[in-house]
């Protein structure tokens, strides 16, 4: 029966770790941070909960879900399920453009016809849309050959606005890469999952409570009723032996048969590791995504839960209040901005502020705000990037995280999925 060392308590770790000791395989995973759950964790502040970063999900999050399922959430209550609505509030010339998905028809004509509905985009800018989905529906939402955002929307003569206020906002907030060095092909893959097979997938999924009590804490628990054991120490050195594998943290060496590395690539690097993986691992460019909360008057609500705006700096803006009932809080995110992510946090604070009050002129001022900045937030997910498989040339040592390849940019569902496949590999072996 394999012994299985997890090396990281991501959401990648974490996923794997729960399908293996749902097996009844041994598994020991190594997570030297305070709180599990990686780059998908809550932050407590004064006296709330915050989360590193503000996280949405989709419908299409469909491994995400079962997980969370089998660990005892209820995902109908876990999350505030919007069909899909993108109110985008242009702070310059004020004007409001909104896009909903139409309730009463199937996937794609939901969204084809949501476009010819959408408020605020030029006709010349609707049909665009239209033709971009009809084309990319034609085509399998698959390229010949890979190449940057920016390209094949103009290729596909997607207009300045439709760019603007449509296109580049989803971009940054789905692939986490400006459109001049995004994918077109992972963001078509992205298009492809929330359109075009079930209504549902393309849902917006917004956490009802902070990361660790939806994701990290509810995953441990259940590992630990089975039995996982986790081990609050980094490791340091892994090495091939007799039986496995030694592993070392600072004060001890654990033996295993199995060793799944899930840590990001720049935190493999701190990890002495067999030649031919150290030498094999990727360098990945990464992107930041800064998330600034602003805790107002608990009578403050915005007119939605979610807003985009435009011309800003500030990229989208969640009301905590509505969804989370943290009333008065609000949450701005600005995503692979690395000029803004290096200015000083209350530069920063003065700014958005600024821009908030343009978009939402009865906002008032903040009580107090925080600004979290997590500059590895993502890797670039740039034009036929190469990324690793799970199995390495060394038996038995594998590798999981959202880096590893499966057509999805950085995100939860992704880390989770190459989570489950890796679990999967050592339960095959
Ligand atoms: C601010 C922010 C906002 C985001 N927004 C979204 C979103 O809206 N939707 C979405 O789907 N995704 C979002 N993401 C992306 C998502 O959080 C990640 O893709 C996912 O959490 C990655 O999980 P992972 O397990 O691959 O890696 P990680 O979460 O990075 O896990 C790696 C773990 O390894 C541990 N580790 C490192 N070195 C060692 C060592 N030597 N020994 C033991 N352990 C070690 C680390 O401490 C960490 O816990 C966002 C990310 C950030 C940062």
């Amino acid at each position: 029966m394999p012994d299985v060392a997890i090396i990281g308590a991501g959401m990648a770790g974490l996923a794997a770790a729960s399908r293996l000791a749902s097996r009844g395989i041994s598994v020991t995973i190594f997570e030297p941070a305070k709180q599990l759950g990686g780059r998908a964790r809550g932050i407590a502040y004064k006296d709330v909960m915050l989360d590193n970063g503000q996280h949405i999900m989709l419908g299409a999050y469909r491994e995400t879900l079962a997980l969370l399922e089998q660990v005892g959430v209820d995902t109908s209550q876990a999350f505030l399920r919007l069909p899909l609505q993108l109110h985008m509030q242009d702070i310059q010339n004020k004007q409001l453009i909104s896009l909903q998905a139409c309730s009463w028809l199937p996937a794609p004509l939901h969204i084809l016809v949501g476009f010819l509905f959408a408020q605020g985009f030029s006709f010349s800018s609707k049909l665009a849309a239209v033709h971009l989905m009809v084309w990319a529906q034609l085509h399998r939402f698959q390229l010949a050959q890979d190449m940057p955002l920016s390209d094949f929307l103009a290729q596909r003569k997607q207009t300045q606005q439709l760019i603007a206020s449509l296109w580049e906002p989803l971009c940054l907030a789905a692939l986490n890469t400006p459109i001049s060095e995004a994918s077109a092909q992972i963001f078509l893959n992205v298009l492809r999952d929330s359109f075009a097979r079930k209504k549902s997938d393309s849902d917006l999924l917004l956490p009802r409570t902070d990361l660790n009590t939806l994701l990290a804490q509810p995953l441990a628990d259940s590992m630990a009723r089975q039995g996982a054991r986790i081990v609050r120490q980094a490791v340091k050195n892994v090495e091939p032996s007799a039986s496995g594998f030694n592993v070392d943290t600072d004060t001890q060496t654990y033996s295993f048969s199995h060793v799944i590395l899930a840590c990001g690539p720049h935190q493999l690097k701190h990890i002495v590791l067999p030649d031919s993986i150290a030498s094999a691992l990727p360098s990945f460019e990464y992107q930041p995504i800064t998330t600034l909360y602003l805790q107002f008057d608990e009578h403050l609500q915005l007119p939605r839960p979610m807003t985009g705006l435009l011309n800003s700096v500030s990229q989208w803006v969640l009301d905590r209040g509505r969804i989370y009932g943290q009333k008065g809080l609000l949450a701005v995110v600005i995503s692979a901005d690395k000029t803004t992510s290096d200015l000083p946090n209350d530069t920063l604070a003065v700014k958005v502020l600024s821009e908030l009050q343009q978009a939402f002129p009865d906002l008032g001022s903040p009580i107090w705000h925080k600004v979290i900045t997590e500059k590895f937030a993502t890797f670039a997910c740039t034009p036929a990037l190469a990324r690793p498989a799970a199995d390495t040339p060394v038996k038995n040592l594998l590798i999981t995280g959202d880096f590893v390849e499966n057509g999805y940019p950085a995100t939860i569902e992704g880390a989770v999925r190459n989570g489950i496949n890796v679990a999967n590999l050592v339960i095959s072996t």
